[in-house]
């Protein structure tokens, strides 16, 4: 990525419009709430959006009843997802009725594509404000409008900026967020994201490292590092790896550093090593296969065969000792054949994922793979879904019968009242354990010993 054509975007304007705002609205009590669909890009983006909102003078509502200001962060990658989105924007028109000066407002990437922005904007009137991915910076001059009663519509084709300097107000937890890439270049036949998302830009790393750091200071112990490819990071000669190692060694404060999503096709040796060798880098990689069929995998575009991803798998057990590895898998792309999907079979039984994400495939308006003939029939696509699920419920727990008698440290995340009460947190993989315990633990790291496992869980007890 030639960085010269990178265009670094300061707030600084933004953040004085966010200022006269809050004195504008100063003893109103406004409030705001998000909700928010889609993967961890779009709930960061939500948390931006919300640190916008409180520097602007908003306090966060509890539900949408009670806010002065709603705004849908939409996705489109899931099925139906235009349909749902429709569907709950319209329940509103009542809340408007209710509180007349509540702002109504859709962004996200659904709102990248302009035919779909259109026609929610002429569809529902009573719609203030649609922005798409690219239009975050604009948001406090957007604001402003709306507090105007001017209606907003920004849907920009431009590819975005990096942009620095966002207020962010970060989910409650231990475990944050940190953007270090924004945009894709791949362009695999069925993915949308780089029409709603843009081409790849970098931040910079003293960027990064700031952000990091700062996060820590505020008293999160995990950090996961978001890009749609993580693995093609580049910045001022910077790569994925020396970026991890930068941020290891700078802030050896920091307990847990995850990292998603990584493309195989780019995963270097340099990364295996670095997760080896870096004792905060969790052992735990996403990497999607999609299929287990060459012919499917040069379909999608995906630009690596099975034999490549199968040695990635290899290395990375060689090296990186109880690494974990998740996935995501498409069953029925276009022209998929019963043997192609056996191939998925055999290899969901090569690597024994720790657990999957598996979709049947559906077409996106816009993509390659939707133009495609040789659509496989909605039946035939249930049938091999269920298959996959099938055959995931056999080889998950297999996996875990490793860990029978394993001693590990987890960062307790929360308490499970399903049953009897049980702390839940994750190992440095990504494997969740259930252990009996105090609440007071939530937040902590504790050391445990693993005595069984149910499906893709662990059992065990506090070690003394
Ligand atoms: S790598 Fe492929 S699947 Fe992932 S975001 Fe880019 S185009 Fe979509």
């Amino acid at each position: 990525m030639n960085n010269e054509l990178q265009h670094i975007y300061e707030l600084g304007e933004g953040l004085e419009t966010l200022d006269r705002i809050k004195a504008r609205i100063d003893g109103l009590n406004l409030r705001y709430f998000i909700e928010t669909y889609g993967c961890q890009m779009n709930e960061h983006d939500s948390e931006k959006i919300a640190g916008m909102l409180v520097r602007a003078g908003y306090t966060k509502a509890e539900t949408k009843q009670d806010a002065d200001l709603i705004l849908f962060n939409t996705c489109c990658v899931r099925e139906h997802a235009e349909k749902r989105t429709f569907g709950n924007v319209g329940f509103i028109k009542e809340l408007k009725q209710i509180n007349p000066r509540l702002i109504l407002g859709v962004c996200g990437c659904m709102m990248q594509q302009r035919e779909v922005a259109n026609r929610l904007f002429a569809r529902f009137p009573f719609v203030d404000l649609i922005f798409g991915t690219h239009e975050l910076k604009n948001f406090p001059a957007m604001l402003e409008n709306c507090l105007d009663k001017k209606r907003v519509f920004n849907v920009s084709d431009s590819d975005g900026e990096v942009i620095e300097g966002l207020p962010v107000e970060r989910n409650a937890g231990f475990s944050t967020f940190v953007n270090i890439m924004y945009g894709c270049n791949n362009f695999c036949t069925y993915c949308i994201v780089p029409y709603v998302r843009g081409r790849e830009r970098s931040r910079k790393p003293e960027d990064i490292l700031n952000e990091v750091r700062s996060v820590v200071a505020g008293g999160y112990s995990e950090v996961t590092l978001l890009g749609q490819n993580v693995n093609s990071y580049s910045c001022d000669g910077m790569d994925f790896p020396r970026l991890l190692t930068l941020i290891s060694n700078e802030v050896p404060e920091l307990k847990r550093l995850r990292f998603m999503t990584s493309h195989p096709k780019d995963l270097s040796p340099e990364l295996i090593m670095a997760m080896a060798q870096l004792d905060n880098v969790c052992k735990h990689i996403h990497l999607p296969v999609q299929s287990g069929s060459d012919s499917i995998l040069k379909k999608m575009n995906r630009r690596y065969t099975t034999a490549d991803y199968l040695k990635i798998v290899d290395e990375l057990r060689q090296n990186v000792p109880f690494v974990e590895i998740t996935t995501d898998i498409i069953v029925g792309f276009p022209g998929e054949t019963e043997e192609d999907f056996q191939a998925t079979l055999d290899l969901v039984k090569k690597v024994g994922y720790s657990n999957a994400y598996t979709f049947a495939y559906s077409p996106r308006e816009g993509t390659v793979a939707a133009r495609m003939e040789d659509q496989i029939p909605d039946e035939e696509k249930k049938r091999r879904l269920n298959k996959l699920n099938a055959v995931l419920a056999e080889t998950i727990p297999e996996n875990n019968e490793k860990y029978i008698g394993y001693s590990g440290e987890i960062l307790v995340e929360g308490v499970d009242h399903r049953g009897e009460p049980l702390l839940f947190g994750k190992l440095s993989n990504f494997k969740m354990v259930y252990v009996e315990g105090d609440e007071s633990l939530v937040g902590s790291f504790v050391d445990i010993k693993v005595d069984g496992f149910r499906f893709n869980s662990l059992f065990g007890h506090i070690a003394n």
